[in-house]
């Protein structure tokens, strides 16, 4: 092809660009957000002093839709593979019309498959800009009640019992905390915890407990220490074993690594009694939605929980909050530079809604 046809090709492939698209002119923006630590944060999976998340924002009309989401190595995810496969979907966020979300969000999950952080910053910037647009907190969105949200607790990472006991001190806001384990050290968490408080706890052991006799016997024992439930207990995959364990359990059984997509939950029936519904691990609120109310529809205890997040990404799961039994949404409050005001908590641990439209967030 010589120039003028390159030319003349050029000038038709544009005319045939739908003219709603240009007049319309959506703009997207994503970058990655350093979210510096308070304290270094360990579990079973890492240690870490700060996380780098997707941040989106998706600007039309003169409203822009703010997004976020975590990317965890557990998941094999990383911001710079995230961000690279929002770009490769920019052509078609940008012209799609974004009252069709679901359809775009359909599109978006084939195009960035595994992507789940970044499909979860779009969907949540999408999610805000729709609120906006409507004039509406998400809470209304979905119709529910804001004064219906649960208490928080708020998270103790693994440590030494000295700073164990110093972290739960400063917890001392919270009516339930919850502690991670799944190391040897775990009695010595737990008595260290215990020598501080008697608030009750909920634990979490991020599949660190690889033999089903010693998991047993750790929820056992925890049952013993005012604990509530008991989180992942084992392997993601080991749903055998969890079976084992479920019908011996004094202790409610959670899933969180155990479930990923809607489609995971069926599968949980007999193994858990409930799930842990992260926004960044299944890919945004629209997808958290249809988890909790598949969950629910099958009986299971519902939960909302959150990685290490800015009140961006806590916010949007806050707003569903009133559908869940339990929530575990302190991501915001474990940062030093939160971008964002939104969610807040009350004396209580009661979540506190804000009533602006879509997410409600203001700079922080
Ligand atoms: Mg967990």
């Amino acid at each position: 092809m010589n120039r003028r046809d390159l030319l003349r090709a050029a000038a038709v492939a544009s005319a045939a660009v739908p003219a709603g698209a240009i007049t319309n002119a959506t703009r997207l923006t994503v970058d990655v957000v350093r979210l510096n630590l308070r304290h270094t944060w360990t579990t079973v999976m890492s240690s870490s002093t700060y996380r780098d998340v997707i941040s989106v924002a998706y600007m039309r009309d003169g409203l822009t839709g703010r997004g976020e989401g975590a990317p965890i190595v557990r998941y094999k995810e990383d911001a710079e593979s995230g961000i690279l496969a929002l770009d490769r979907q920019r052509p078609l966020i940008i012209t799609a019309d974004p009252w069709e979300f679901e359809k775009l969000m359909a599109q978006l999950f084939r195009g960035a498959p595994n992507a789940y952080a970044a499909l979860s910053a779009m969907d949540i910037a999408l999610m805000d800009w729709i609120g906006q647009k409507l004039n509406v907190p998400l809470y209304r969105y979905f119709g529910l009640d804001p004064l219906a949200t649960p208490v928080t607790t708020f998270s103790i990472g693994i440590d030494d019992p000295a700073k164990t006991r110093a972290k739960v001190r400063e917890a001392a806001f919270f009516p339930v905390l919850k502690i991670k384990v799944g190391l040897d050290s775990d009695e010595a968490t737990i008595a260290a915890v215990r020598g501080v408080t008697n608030k009750p706890l909920r634990v979490d052991a991020n599949e660190g407990w690889t033999d089903r006799e010693v998991a047993l016997r750790k929820i056992q024992w925890l049952a013993t220490q005012g604990v509530e439930f008991v989180e992942q207990p084992m392997p993601a995959d080991r749903l055998d074993d969890m079976r084992w364990i479920h019908e011996r359990s004094p202790l409610p059984l959670i899933a969180d690594e155990s479930v990923r997509r809607p489609s995971d939950i069926p599968k949980l029936l007999g193994a858990f009694d409930g799930v842990n519904v992260k926004l960044d691990k299944c890919g945004g609120i629209m997808e958290a939605y249809r988890e909790i109310q598949i969950a629910r529809a099958l009986g299971l205890k519902t939960m909302l929980g959150c990685m290490i997040s800015s009140s961006c990404t806590v916010t949007a799961a806050a707003h569903l909050s009133p559908l869940v039994d339990y929530a575990d949404l302190d991501g915001n409050l474990l940062i030093a530079n939160d971008p964002w005001r939104g969610v807040t908590v009350d004396p209580n641990g009661k979540l506190i809604l804000p009533e602006g439209p879509g997410l409600g967030l203001l700079r922080g």
